[in-house]
């Protein structure tokens, strides 16, 4: 996360902030039961912190859909500890590969990083990896040259179902040449230590079993809810058919409470879960806060005018009291005007290694699909502008920045 603690104090509101899970939301008694979970822990480690307004943006877990061994063995891409763990465990894989007496086969097990779903998390995870193969693993340890492998397993008949077609087939072709295996139409039913149990469907409908053995292995096949959340929905009658998250309405109200807002990938407001939507969200709901204080400001304003104006002892007084109020009205329309949130989406973007990306733009009235390198110039400078901050601590971390 990024150190908001520096950042609060230039603010103009009290901000208290707590660095802790939080682990139940009571809709009833409106408290949040939190716990620290850092390393260093005092006497109190669980509390609760009372609300009468809330916004839910706990975002979402991976996905393992219940299949064994997943949890256990795999790496996974949300937090930044996760990361930090992947690139720990290339290392290793190299290390280990390049160990004395390591037999031949199992040098080509440990050099083997799969990546197991191929929406744009997977697809983007194994393109920087090939990048990093190719920019700094390869001179550093020539030796891994020729076992080091990629393979992107995907359960459907393409990778990034979300992109179009032409962009699916261009993708496809560039992992070709960068080596990179797509294997589509492959199912993981199960995972191990070593290897992971994959069902392959042939172009014949027919099914197979097959082991693929690993030395890394990435989890990417999408978002779950937290339990927090589906303990929330639980609470709440209207909620009672969502499936993907918390239902809002197009005030990112929850549905079926008046004082809780949601925002982001825990929040269903028929938008794709990208970080796209959730920024705007959180920009829509800062205004419409700011909105509600401004009210708030307005209408005691108003109700001490019209205090002054009753005990007004002449009519200048009382004239002057009621054009103020006037303003004031027009004043209180304006903001109270704030219409619904509405997303304007700038189009779908990833990149897929060897320095070129995908791109599903809209401009002016239409789309328009593009890839290759101008594309990827367009995707690392609204990443870049996006990604930096006066607040980010890693972005000079060489060993952060590395992957
Ligand atoms: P996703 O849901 O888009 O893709 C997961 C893929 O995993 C699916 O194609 C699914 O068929 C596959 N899968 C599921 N179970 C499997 C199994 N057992 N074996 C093999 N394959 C399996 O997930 P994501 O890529 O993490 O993306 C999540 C959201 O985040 C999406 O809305 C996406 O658009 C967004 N996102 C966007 C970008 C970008 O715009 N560049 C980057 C990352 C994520």
């Amino acid at each position: 996360m990024e150190p908001v603690r520096n950042f609060l104090r230039h603010k103009k509101a009290a901000v208290k902030f707590y660095e802790a899970e939080a682990t139940k939301i009571d809709y009833e008694r409106r408290v949040i039961s939190i716990n620290d979970d850092s390393e260093v822990k005092g006497d109190t480690t669980a509390t609760e912190v009372p609300f009468d307004m809330l916004v839910v943006g706990v975002g979402a877990e991976n996905a393992t859909f219940g299949i064994p061994g997943v949890k256990e063995h795999s790496c996974f891409l949300k937090e930044v500890n996760d990361a930090q763990k992947i690139r720990k465990a290339i290392m290793d894989c190299c290390e280990t590969a390049t160990f004395k007496d390591q037999s031949p086969e199992e040098i080509k097990r440990l050099l083997h990083m799969v990546v197991v779903g191929g929406g744009p998390t997977g697809v983007e995870f194994a393109g920087e990896l090939q990048d990093f193969f190719e920019h700094d693993l390869k001179k550093w340890i020539p030796e891994l040259a020729g076992n080091f492998r990629i393979t992107l397993v995907e359960a459907l008949p393409n990778v990034l179902p979300s992109f179009s077609k032409q962009l699916i087939d261009y993708t496809e072709q560039t992992f070709k040449e960068e080596t990179i295996e797509v294997r589509t139409k492959t199912m993981v039913k199960n995972v191990t230590d070593k290897y992971i149990e994959a069902e392959f469907t042939g172009p014949d409908g027919k099914k197979q079993m097959e082991k693929i053995p690993y030395g890394l292995l990435v989890w990417a096949t999408g978002n779950a809810l937290r339990p927090v959340v589906k303990d929330l929905m639980a609470q709440i009658p209207a909620q009672k058919d969502a499936r993907r998250g918390l239902n809002v309405n197009e005030y990112l109200v929850v549905k079926g409470t008046e004082n809780i807002w949601a925002v982001g990938d825990c929040a269903v407001a028929n938008y794709a879960p990208t970080a796209q939507v959730a920024s705007q969200e959180g920009a829509f709901l800062a205004r419409l806060f700011n909105n509600m204080a401004k009210t708030d400001t307005i209408e005691s304003e108003l109700a001490n005018l019209s205090e002054v104006q009753a005990a007004a002892p002449n009519k200048e007084t009382r004239d002057q009291a009621f054009n103020q109020m006037k303003d004031l009205q027009k004043r209180l329309r304006r903001v109270k005007q704030m219409g619904p949130f509405e997303y304007s989406h700038q189009g779908s973007l990833a990149y897929i290694g060897s320095e070129k990306a995908v791109a599903d733009v809209s401009w002016l009235t239409g789309n328009f699909a593009s890839g290759g390198k101008l594309t990827y110039l367009f995707w690392k400078s609204a990443y870049l502008s996006m990604c930096f901050s006066s607040k980010s601590p890693s972005i000079f971390d060489p060993s952060v920045t590395d992957l």
